[in-house]
């Protein structure tokens, strides 16, 4: 299926986990990707990976997304090797968990400026072209725990919220340029984030998925693929939250 012919994606975070899944989701549907992550050597093993499927398909690039020089001389470099951009992936992110009372600054300063400010870099960075082209698509990975709160995430949990927020303003401001800007919000997903939380956390977390299982990045890689594409043409501002029925507005 070639839905995104033609289409130059970017995928922050993409050198693992759910960033990878995305990043091949996307190669899959017909779309070049700039695979980002901060490690040269994971954004090349995964843009390896698609160009192994789709040759030609994929490039790698290592930025810290925090880093707003560093966001704008990547892009540069994007905008010089694809000649456009078509789909912001914002995917990539940390966590560093602490109690409130105990957080240090540099945890919260850390969080907040990967998966709040890298994410606002990587849409600067690319927003005037996108304006221009007067079409594009922008998907910000937040997080359930953004919607609900996390005892032990407040710096997690705040940048994961303050991208709703984000998410919905810039889907006021772009709109009448044809650019949709979106959220999804994964629940418990298996990856290299979740796997090292304690048994009991997990076995806790588990017992209020409806579902009854975690999820895979592949079912975040599915939703990101809905609102990138042109079936999702009248949908912005929205978030999908994709938990296995955890959250129910
Ligand atoms: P992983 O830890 O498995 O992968 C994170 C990716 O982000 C890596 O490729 C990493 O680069 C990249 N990255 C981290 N910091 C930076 C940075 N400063 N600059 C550039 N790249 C960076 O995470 P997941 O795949 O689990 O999570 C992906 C997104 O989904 C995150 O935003 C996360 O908050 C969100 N999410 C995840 C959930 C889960 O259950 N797993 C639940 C809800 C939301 P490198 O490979 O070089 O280290």
């Amino acid at each position: 299926m070639n839905r995104f012919e033609n289409q130059i994606a970017i995928v922050t975070g993409a050198g693992r986990g759910i960033g990878e899944s995305i990043a091949k989701c996307l190669a899959d549907g017909g779309a070049k990707v700039a695979c980002i992550s901060r490690s040269e050597a994971n954004s090349a093993k995964v843009a390896d990976a698609i160009n192994a499927a789709h040759p030609g398909a994929a490039r790698a690039y290592a930025v810290d997304v925090a880093d707003k020089k560093a966001v704008e001389e990547t892009a540069a470099k994007i905008f010089a090797d694809f000649g456009r951009v078509d789909i912001l992936v914002n995917n990539a992110g940390i966590t560093r968990d602490g109690l409130a009372m105990r957080m240090s600054e540099a945890d919260w300063d850390a969080v907040i400026g990967t998966n709040l400010k890298g994410a606002f870099n990587f849409i600067q960075a690319i927003l005037r072209p996108m304006i221009k082209q007067r079409s594009g698509r922008i998907v910000n990975i937040s997080s359930v725990a953004g919607l609900m709160g996390n005892a032990g995430q407040a710096n997690y949990s705040a940048s994961k919220a303050g991208l709703l927020g984000l998410t919905k303003t810039l889907a006021r401001e772009l709109a009448g340029r044809n650019i949709t800007v979106n959220a999804v919000a994964p629940g418990f997903i298996k990856t290299d984030m979740t796997d090292v939380l304690p048994e009991a956390i997990k076995t806790g977390v588990l017992a209020q998925i409806p579902l009854g299982s975690f999820g895979a990045p592949e079912d975040i890689a599915a939703a990101v693929a809905f609102l990138a594409s042109a079936d999702a043409k009248y949908i912005t501002g929205q978030t999908l939250t994709v938990d296995g029925g955890m959250v129910m507005a």
